[in-house]
């Protein structure tokens, strides 16, 4: 069984070839995103393992399928990417990571939040240019401040501990409310109240046509002025032009990303020697109260273990006709 890694970086192999592989298999680790272009490298591939920014349109699973390829084994839990529908009439099977580190990315966010507040990256410039003065880096005190989680599944429960811990007030939305986040003191509400009651709203909930630009001109208008939003979700929850003009106005105080919109050309790869092509995220770059990191909330020793061995459980139990962790189009 032939196993076609897409979009692989040092760290993706690293954990992959660390561990048993399923019975028979053969790991090819390919560098380039999947694409209608490079789709071609996985010929005669039972197996392609797929990660956040490959395309999974239509017309790349009909080559896929059309060249052998009978399971696509996503190795993330978000699955916004591939067009289900497709899979299904093509017989492909999907599966996907559940989870892996909730703790990974609720950590990331809270980094995003304690760096915004007390100003990390312009303290650690200025003290290394010499300059010791403290003007402009007056944060606040996380305790008592009021958190808007939206999504509280694993990640945004993971984030409520933590947040609790920090002695804020909880608020939360979600269609499915969690009873361990209620436990921690969290009070579920309508998203108006939510938006209009935080100092801080972070996002945890899926990318879905629901969610699409939950965060928009409208919605950050709800939002007290000088509130922090952070995404470590999905970048199209976020209407990034709105954005913008929020910040320009000072409504919005701080925002943190660990994910936009237009990543998929961008994120994981190297493009220093090369001018800036999208203007809106050149934008967001000019602002001190923005902090952006390119999808590595994921990037923990932990989480990559355990994206690589529930993918290969996935795979060894697809392929020997037992459960795995299916992702179906919706009815
Ligand atoms: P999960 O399925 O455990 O939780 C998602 C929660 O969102 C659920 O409780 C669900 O009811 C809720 N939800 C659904 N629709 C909603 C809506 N319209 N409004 C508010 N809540 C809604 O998923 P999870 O493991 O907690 O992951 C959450 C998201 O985090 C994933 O969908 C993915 O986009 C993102 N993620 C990012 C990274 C990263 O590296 N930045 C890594 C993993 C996951």
């Amino acid at each position: 069984m032939r196993i076609v890694f897409f979009s692989t970086q040092t760290y993706d192999r690293e954990s992959f070839l660390g561990l048993d592989k399923p019975t028979g298999a053969e790991f090819v680790f390919q560098q380039p995103k999947l694409t209608v272009d490079t789709a071609v490298l996985a010929a005669g591939a039972e197996v392609v393992c797929a990660f956040i920014n490959d395309d999974l349109s239509a017309p790349v699973l009909d080559q896929l399928a059309a060249t052998g390829t009978r399971l696509i084994a996503l190795r993330s839990a978000g699955y916004n990417h591939i067009d289900l529908e497709a899979a299904q009439r093509l017989g492909l099977v999907v599966t996907r990571v559940p989870s892996y580190s909730p703790n990974a990315i609720a950590e990331h966010t809270i980094a995003l939040i304690l760096a915004l507040n007390r100003h990390l990256t312009r303290a650690y410039n200025r003290t290394r240019e010499g300059d010791f003065n403290l003007r402009g880096l007056t944060g606040f005190d996380l305790a008592n401040k009021t958190v808007g989680i939206i999504g509280t599944g694993q990640i945004g429960a993971a984030f409520a501990r933590i947040m609790a811990g920090f002695g804020c007030k909880l608020l939360a939305y979600d269609p499915y409310p969690n009873p361990e986040v209620t436990a921690l003191g969290a009070e579920y509400l309508p998203l108006d109240a939510l938006f209009s009651r935080a100092q801080i709203v972070s996002l945890h909930c899926p990318l879905s046509p629901n969610t699409f630009h939950l965060i928009n001109a409208e919605t950050l208008n709800r939002m007290q002025r000088g509130s922090m939003l952070i995404n470590t979700s999905r970048g199209a929850l976020v209407d990034t032009p709105a954005v913008i003009e929020a910040l320009k106005s000072g409504h919005l105080g701080y925002l943190g990303l660990d994910v936009y919109e237009e990543e998929a050309d961008l994120f994981f790869e190297d493009l220093s020697d090369f001018p800036l092509q999208d203007d809106v995220l050149a934008r967001l770059l000019t602002f001190p109260n923005v902090i952006i990191t390119a999808h590595q909330a994921f990037l923990t020793r932990e989480a990559l273990h355990a994206i690589a061995s529930t993918t290969l459980a996935n795979i060894s139990a697809w392929a020997a006709g037992s459960p795995c962790n299916l992702v179906k189009a919706e009815a």
